[in-house]
């Protein structure tokens, strides 16, 4: 006869869905989300785009890697944009209506048919883990009954300067008008100065300038798409049962406790990738560590490093989204060569726009170039990051890279692109005091200034502040630690979902 913990124990375990936007940066945290969940042995069903998953059989081993965990499933759908279509730069802001128009309903169409997932072996999704710009999700959710989680990628702080939308604009700190793009023109916008502060974001006062708010803020017209999607799908977070961060509280203590006043339940577990870590050196080896890149890693790169002497590099790279002109490329790469400093730049092939954007670098400058840097179209960041030979990080400061960069003990030079990368650069200089916020600039005398500053006049002290926060951050999601601890009792509340 069999008791009822027996019973219980024979059960299938939770069956967690998750369902990330498609693009790298929201991949590779949600992905890593997924093999700690199976750590758990939890089973999960994770939503990928056809084209990224294309991409992962292509340039990575994470199928082969899954395929150790019986209750992980792949399921992919189409992102609804062409195959020529490059996903990129602001072109990737297409996927979120592509995605609702095309990827959502067919989604919906499979969870129907297929009785939520249920089979022999798995329970009926027992959880919705949904990307917090999948604004569908509540509605979903509620119809059918099912317990919904909103992750989200980014920090508390964008989270919570996008949530505080109704208080900037009756403060009348928006609008202030400007360019999405990434704009060195920022001195003509008309009105209010950019380097005014904002009063109306609890936790930020005194630091958070309208030049930090997230990119989204620098429209004309507060009706904006692109701003009245984000916000709508930040202002339903009430909707869900509870919220993932990845972030921690040693990074943004007072922030999340901000947010925790009007937000549900919120589990900072981050960061994810160094949890991953952490948990896999519990049960695994190091080498079972599964990446997501969309691109091939060129490792000669680990080998190039090898070779440098010790904090000498600095690492270029400006993410998976980010679109420069060829005059911009020429300001970083005559900073970079002014500074006399080596360097390691990651130019994605598709990542230079305008005339001879084929050829962005000029031969003369090739030349240069040799056995001081080095150019790579897609590297193995975390690898590079940790690499002794790496001393600087120039960073579009997405919340990734800025992650992985605090977690190496890496200071950082940002230069921010679009959304929460405005406002993240402000808590590397400012707060976290790890780096130079260069925003809103493109010149290679400010360029050159950053590099010899981070690299040598001031390199003792960003040096010993990036060294005590990788501390602080590698404590947090060891034994004890509070996105640890976080982590434990979210798996207990997943096991509490299921009826
Ligand atoms: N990345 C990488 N190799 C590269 C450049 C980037 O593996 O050459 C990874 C990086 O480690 C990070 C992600 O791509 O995890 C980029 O995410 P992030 O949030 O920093 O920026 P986004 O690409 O979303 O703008």
């Amino acid at each position: 006869m069999t008791s009822d913990s027996d019973q219980q124990n024979l059960r299938p375990p939770p069956h967690v869905l998750i369902f990330p936007m498609p693009v790298q940066g929201h991949l590779n945290p949600m992905l890593k989300l997924a093999h700690l969940l199976c750590l758990a042995e939890f089973h999960v069903t994770f939503i990928i785009s056809d084209s990224n998953h294309r991409r992962l059989l292509q340039h990575t081993t994470a199928s082969a890697a899954f395929s150790r965990y019986p209750g992980f499933q792949f399921r992919s759908l189409p992102d609804g944009l062409p195959d020529n279509h490059p996903r990129r730069g602001h072109g990737a802001m297409e996927l979120m209506s592509s995605v609702a128009n095309v990827t959502v309903p067919l989604f919906k169409k499979m969870m129907i048919q297929e009785n939520f997932l249920a089979s022999a072996a798995r329970r009926s999704i027992t959880c919705f883990v949904a990307d917090g710009l999948l604004s569908f999700a509540p509605d979903f959710c509620e119809e059918n009954g099912i317990p919904l989680i909103c992750f989200r990628p980014a920090t508390a702080s964008y989270f919570w300067a996008i949530y505080r939308f109704p208080q900037l604009l009756q403060a009348q700190e928006i609008p202030f008008g400007g360019d999405m793009n990434i704009s060195i023109f920022v001195k003509d916008f008309v009105g209010k100065s950019m380097d005014g502060l904002i009063e109306s974001i609890p936790g930020m006062e005194g630091f958070l300038r309208r030049r930090d708010l997230p990119g989204f803020y620098r429209v004309d017209d507060i009706n904006d798409p692109t701003l009245k999607g984000v916000v709508a799908a930040v202002r339903q977070i009430n909707r869900a049962q509870a919220v993932i961060l990845n972030s921690c509280e040693d990074l943004e203590g007072q922030i999340v406790a901000e947010m925790q006043n009007y937000v549900p339940r919120v589990f900072s577990i981050g960061p994810i990738h160094e949890q991953v870590k952490y948990r896999l050196t519990e049960k695994e080896a190091e080498s079972s560590i599964i990446t997501a890149s969309l691109w091939a890693e060129d490792r000669s790169c680990i080998d190039w490093l090898d070779a440098q002497p010790p904090k000498s590099v600095i690492y270029v790279s400006f993410g998976s989204l980010t679109l420069l002109t060829r005059e911009q490329v020429l300001e970083f790469l005559h900073g970079l060569l002014e500074s006399s400093q080596r360097f390691l730049w990651v130019m994605r092939p598709d990542s230079v726009t305008g005339s001879n954007a084929e050829d962005p670098v000029p031969a003369e400058l090739m030349e240069r170039i040799k056995g001081k840097g080095l150019l790579v179209e897609w590297a193995p960041q975390e690898k590079v990051l940790n690499h002794p030979a790496v001393g600087g990080f120039m960073t579009h400061s997405g919340w990734n890279s800025t992650l992985e960069s605090i977690a190496a003990g890496v200071p950082m030079i940002c230069w921010p692109y679009l959304g929460d990368q405005q406002t993240n650069s402000r808590f590397v200089s400012e707060v976290w005091k790890i780096g130079l916020d260069i925003k809103d600039t493109c010149d290679r005398k400010i360029i050159e200034k950053a590099i010899r500053d981070e690299m040598e006049v001031r390199k003792d002290e960003f040096m010993e502040r990036s060294t005590n926060l990788a501390k602080l951050v590698k404590r947090t999601i060891s034994k004890g630690g509070s996105s640890y601890n976080n982590w434990d009792d979210l798996i207990q509340y997943i096991k509490s979902l299921v009826i």
